[in-house]
């Protein structure tokens, strides 16, 4: 936006000046027809024309160059007075160190250096405004390890602030063992459940075992049922070989009579057994 002319020691070239704010160019640009514009001032008025502003040509950001050499030497030799002057800065430089002064100015305005307060004051009177800045701070000079604001400085309680810290502290604790709690017992859910699964899975393989057994139990029922059928059967029938032999022992002796005593037949009648007797009852009756 250009340096106010009126801030400038002697005379000041009209080349060196904006055709635009008419002051003395800053960061400047030069057209093709020559005629040289702070960037500001041809930036803004290039978004509603495409002409210089002097002369009509046509003109485009495009086409905007630096300023020639010697013209930026003569520009930077200007002196100018410091823009502070109205607050007491006597500084007078030339345009190219004016702005390193101005950043380090006694006289600028800057803000408190405090967080939270919002008076600015001149870089001179930093250190007066901080010593009763109401935002300055210092430890507790009691040893409860607080940083006091100057603000609140009569109504700080060691006892309290430690208090409340130990309340703070009291239910971040609760806060986590609860969170540690949740954590457990959901842990503990997921192995329950998993336990009562595995139970599932094991009560019906107890099952199918159990069922596979009451099938063994009554297949070894019958197969003893079978060997006892067997054994009566072995028992009946040894009992009738016996009877056989008896029976043949018998046929055998009378066998023998009848050869050796034939005439004694009748006399010598002994009792038969009871298949014999059933056999020979005809001739037993004709014999008595
Ligand atoms: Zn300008
Ligand atoms: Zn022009
Ligand atoms: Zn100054
Ligand atoms: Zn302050
Ligand atoms: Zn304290």
């Amino acid at each position: 936006m250009g340096y106010d002319i009126e801030r400038f020691v002697g005379y000041v070239n009209e080349g060196l000046l904006c055709s635009i704010c008419r002051d003395v160019l800053e960061d400047p640009l030069q057209a093709p027809c020559e005629h040289a514009f702070c960037t500001a001032c041809i930036h803004g008025w290039l978004v509603h024309h495409s002409n210089c502003p002097e002369d009509r040509q046509v003109v485009d950001v495009s086409m905007l160059r630096p300023l020639y050499r010697y013209m930026k030497n003569d520009l930077n030799r200007l002196q100018l007075h410091c823009k502070n002057r109205e607050y007491g800065c006597e500084m007078v430089c030339s345009l190219e160190s004016i702005d390193r002064h101005e950043r380090e100015c006694e006289y600028s305005q800057i803000p408190c250096s405090n967080a939270g307060c919002t008076v600015q004051v001149e870089r001179r009177n930093l250190d007066v405004h901080l010593a009763v800045c109401e935002y300055r701070s210092r430890e507790c000079p009691n040893g409860c390890g607080y940083t006091i604001l100057s603000a609140e400085d009569t109504q700080h309680n060691c006892v309290a602030e430690l208090r409340t810290e130990l309340e703070l502290l009291r239910s971040e604790m609760i806060c986590r063992v609860e969170e540690a709690k949740h954590e457990m017992e959901s842990r503990l859910d997921s192995q329950r459940r998993h336990m009562v699964q595995k139970e599932s899975i094991l009560q019906n393989e107890i099952e199918e075992l159990k069922s596979q057994m009451s099938r063994m139990m009554s297949d070894v029922r019958s197969l003893m049922a079978a060997e006892r059928q067997h054994r009566q059967e072995l028992e009946q029938a040894e009992l009738e070989k016996r009877e056989l032999m008896e029976l043949l022992r018998g046929l055998q002796k009378d066998c023998r009579l009848s050869t050796t005593e034939g005439s004694r037949k009748s006399a010598n009648f002994r009792p038969l057994t009871r298949l014999e007797s059933a056999k020979r009852k005809p001739r037993e009756v004709t014999v008595i």
